[in-house]
């Protein structure tokens, strides 16, 4: 199961650091970023990434990733801070959340971002008051929530038509109307949901060059791109070719200036989360499985197993006849429930005190951690190279 996720060198990399460190930590391997840093740019030569800090923000990620060259997206002014402080050229950011305060959006101006997403008129109208002439893309809903594992529509980006007129808006506001934006939906695996937006920006870009003679000249793909969990997805040299082909089907020869946003993609597979099982038990006499509490849980970075949404492949070194089991986390909180519906299966010998190690978990799950719920400290991350 593990050569599925890593091979032998990387594991024994991981392995090498994780038997030195006391349970539970994050360890991420750098090597694996700079290698899929460099398979994105190869799969979409033509686009230019955008890290999503969000996904892991750890200076280690943030300096690498600007080492190689990359941009990055962020989503609050402690982002911006953080990518700034690292040496991030200002001109390499862009403020992609369409959810800020007016003061937000001032300070990020102040220190240099020309670059803004928004999806409404009131954000609009703060940009165009405390940004002044910044460039600004518009988000698009999409509706591609049921393929995703984890969904980022409804919340987000307004129907086209609305985008019209905001994008009339910003023109009369002295803003630069630049590009359209979408992101699909996290861990997206219908790369056709790419298509359907794709068209509609088409429509977005026409409507707009014919009837007001403004001409948008970006499209920001978003994230969505998937990382290798429990589910099998296309690989993303698939991906970036039908989404390739769906660009030229709607613009020809020339495509606008295309940016991608890639966070979980990027990071995931970097990261082993690794955890000691804590306390084995039954809850009856002839209860037919096991619970298993594991020292890490949805408050201490895997909150994303939320309706058990992605499903981390978990290993365990013992071998032998398995059972399905319950996974939890160790907080005083009943949502701290991992996995009870989808099926874990672990040794009969599994025994308190063992390791279980979470795969493809660099992305989405220290950031996420409480600070001190139930007074367990925050996840600890360490960086490999
Ligand atoms: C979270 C987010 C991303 C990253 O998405 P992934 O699916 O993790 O790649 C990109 N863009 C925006 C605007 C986001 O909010």
């Amino acid at each position: 199961m593990l050569e599925d996720y890593l091979n032998a060198k990387e594991w024994q990399k991981i392995k090498n650091f994780a038997d030195k460190h006391e349970t539970p930590f994050l360890v991420v391997d750098l090597e694996k970023i700079k290698k899929k840093y460099s398979l994105l740019q190869k799969n979409f030569p033509f686009a230019k990434q955008y890290y999503a800090v969000k996904a892991n923000p750890g200076d280690e990620v943030i300096s690498l990733l600007k080492d190689l060259g990359s941009n990055f997206d962020i989503a609050s002014i402690y982002e911006l801070d953080k990518v700034l402080a690292l040496g991030v050229d200002p001109a390499k950011v862009s403020y992609g959340n369409t959810i800020k305060k007016a003061d937000h959006v001032k300070y990020a101006y102040n220190k240099g971002i020309r670059l803004f997403a928004t999806d409404s008129e009131s954000d609009l109208r703060n940009i165009a008051v405390v940004a002044p002439g910044s460039r600004v893309f518009f988000r698009i809903l999409t509706e591609s929530s049921d393929t995703a594992d984890w969904p980022l529509s409804r919340k987000f980006g307004c129907h086209p038509d609305m985008i019209i007129d905001l994008v009339i808006l910003a023109s009369k506001l002295g803003l630069e109307p630049y590009g359209i934006s979408f992101h699909v939906g996290s861990q997206q695996h219908d790369i056709g949901a790419w298509d359907s937006a794709i068209s509609k920006v088409k429509y977005i870009f026409d409507w707009l060059s014919e009837h007001e003679n403004i001409n948008l000249k970006m499209i920001n793909m978003g994230g969505g791109f998937p990382a290798n969990y429990r589910a099998k997805t296309n690989s993303i040299d698939v991906y970036a070719r039908e989404i390739t082909r769906y660009l030229h089907e709607d613009f020809g020869d020339t495509l606008p200036e295309i940016i991608l946003e890639p966070g979980r993609s990027m990071v995931g597979e970097s990261g082993v989360l690794v955890s000691e099982v804590v306390l084995i038990s039954r809850k009856a006499r002839t209860a037919l499985v096991r619970w298993v509490y594991t020292d890490v849980g949805k408050f201490s970075g895997l909150i994303e197993t939320l309706d058990e949404s992605i499903k981390y492949p978990v290993y365990c070194e013992k071998k032998g006849e398995t059972e399905e089991v319950i996974l939890a986390g160790p907080t005083c909180d009943s949502q701290d429930i991992m996995y009870e519906n989808t099926t874990y299966k672990f040794p009969l010998n599994l025994a308190i005190g063992d390791r279980l190690y979470w795969l493809t978990t660099g992305a989405y799950t220290s950031s996420y951690s409480a600070i001190e719920f139930n007074g367990f400290p925050p996840l600890k991350t360490y960086f490999i190279k």
